[in-house]
């Protein structure tokens, strides 16, 4: 029943899902005095931050995030962010800088670089190009609502800024999570980002794709958030680009008899613990699955987060046993997780029969943190099954491509005869024109 039970999760942990809980429609409610979908508020907000600007981000921050921001303090100031940093704990920043640094050394390394391809027919010639450049203007979503998140901003304006683009726009909600956050903002400052908007949710996405006072319109918006963040990104997707539209983090840890019951129980907990999370174990030997099952309980009662993994673990999450290590592994491929574990004696071997996974973590000694948090691919992981056809986050994202052609004429004559052939298939006889004019004398 494997299958069925995942497409349970995917119903639930898909942006479309029941992640809106029931507190949370009732709050719709008051908001916007009527039932509306998800999908309504985002579409209510968007168009009308589109055509109210900042005045109406204000508006819906007062009303969703209960702040009141005044337009001149919806930038953060330069003065803020230095003092953010000033104040920050030296070894948090040597931290900062040590995660930048290995961010910037993994994305360098895949950074595309300009292809040439050159055809020379002895007299002809014709040189083929493939140019790549960055994007101009980037907007980050930092997500603020329930929890601070400084890797984000890592994981996200570090890809970018080794791309090469020039203006980095983050928006993270007026929080203390968030715009309020001194750890965020001095992580900002560290990294050399100086926009920092106070906003967040669909208005926040809104702003940014549609440009407002005092923010300019980005080209391209990236990074996590909730329900409203996803949606309102999917909305406005064509007037800019965006990264994707990830719903709920999730993990599937892939283990043999090898793998220690403790760290697969705090593998699992660790998904489950972004609440919602999903967290699901497949396994082909059954005595791992019950000692897993017995360490969760024990593990959930010792950690502050606990209760909230408990009921991400109920709602979201399973222990499989599979017949054999190649069901296991066709099972994983056709869910295509964000973060696949391969808790094997011999991980390489599994890696091989797998190939749909945001990430993919190999060995007892590589938990899914250090890709969350240190060791350089961003992890802005696709989900809800998205591994199937979408990647993780990287540098290449914020690259733009033109292909270059150039032919001399000698190389013309030489295709000549292909492009009036194809011309007059389809009747385009200016496009046979556009060859013959120039070949004639
Ligand atoms: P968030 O910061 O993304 O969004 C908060 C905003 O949502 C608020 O500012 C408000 O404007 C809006 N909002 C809240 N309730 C609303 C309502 N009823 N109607 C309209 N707008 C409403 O929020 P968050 O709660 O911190 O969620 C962040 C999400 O991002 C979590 O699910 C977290 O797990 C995920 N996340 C993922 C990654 C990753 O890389 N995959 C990293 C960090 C966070």
């Amino acid at each position: 029943d494997a299958e069925r039970l995942f497409e349970e999760l995917r119903e639930k942990l898909s942006p479309q899902g029941n992640v809106v809980s029931a507190a949370g429609r009732q709050r719709t409610i008051e908001l916007f005095g009527e039932p509306l979908t998800p999908q309504q508020v985002v579409e209510r907000i968007c168009a009308e931050v589109k055509s109210g600007g900042l005045k109406t981000v204000l508006e819906y921050t007062a009303k969703l995030d209960r702040k009141e921001i005044e337009p001149e303090s919806f930038r953060v100031s330069a003065a803020e962010l230095e003092e953010a940093h000033q104040k920050a704990d030296p070894t948090y920043l040597k931290t900062i800088r040590q995660i930048r640094d290995n961010i910037h050394e993994f994305q360098s390394a895949i950074l595309s670089r300009d292809v040439k391809v050159v055809r020379d027919f002895g007299q002809g010639r014709v040189e083929l190009r493939q140019r790549y450049l960055p994007m101009k203007r980037v907007g980050i979503c930092v997500p603020g609502g329930a929890a601070a998140y400084p890797s984000t901003l890592l994981m996200t304006a570090v890809p970018a800024q080794t791309a090469g683009v020039q203006e980095i726009a983050v928006v993270a909600p007026p929080t203390d999570f968030g715009s309020y956050n001194t750890d965020l903002l001095a992580a900002c400052h560290e990294l050399g980002v100086t926009e920092v908007y106070r906003a967040g949710g669909a208005q926040a996405v809104a702003a940014m794709a549609y440009g407002v006072e005092g923010l300019p319109q980005v080209d391209k918006i990236v990074g996590p958030g909730n329900l409203f963040v996803a949606l309102a990104k999917r909305l406005v997707f064509g007037e800019v680009d965006i990264d994707s539209i990830a719903g709920p983090s999730e993990v599937i840890v892939l283990a043999d008899e090898s793998a220690d019951p403790r760290f697969v129980a705090s593998d699992l907990i660790s998904q489950a613990e972004h609440s919602p999370g999903s967290a699901v174990l497949i396994t082909w030997h059954e005595p791992l699955l019950k000692a897993v099952h017995a360490e969760l309980d024990r593990q959930l009662g010792l950690l502050s987060r606990g209760d909230l993994a408990r009921q991400s673990l109920e709602d979201y999450s399973t222990l499989i046993l599979a017949d054999s290590a190649e069901q296991a592994a066709i099972t994983t491929d056709r869910l295509a997780t964000e973060h696949l574990h391969i808790s094997t004696a011999d991980p390489e071997a599994m890696l091989k029969q797998v190939q749909n996974a945001g990430a993919i973590f190999l060995g007892h000694y590589t938990p899914v943190a250090l890709g969350d948090y240190v060791a350089g691919p961003s992890h802005v992981l696709p989900t809800g099954g998205t591994a199937r056809f979408a990647n993780g986050l990287c540098a290449n994202d914020f690259l733009k491509r033109s292909s270059i052609i150039s032919y001399d004429k000698a190389a013309l004559q030489h295709d000549a005869d292909n492009v009036r052939l194809l011309a007059d298939k389809e009747g385009l006889t200016a496009h046979r024109n556009s060859v013959d004019i120039r070949l004639q004398d």
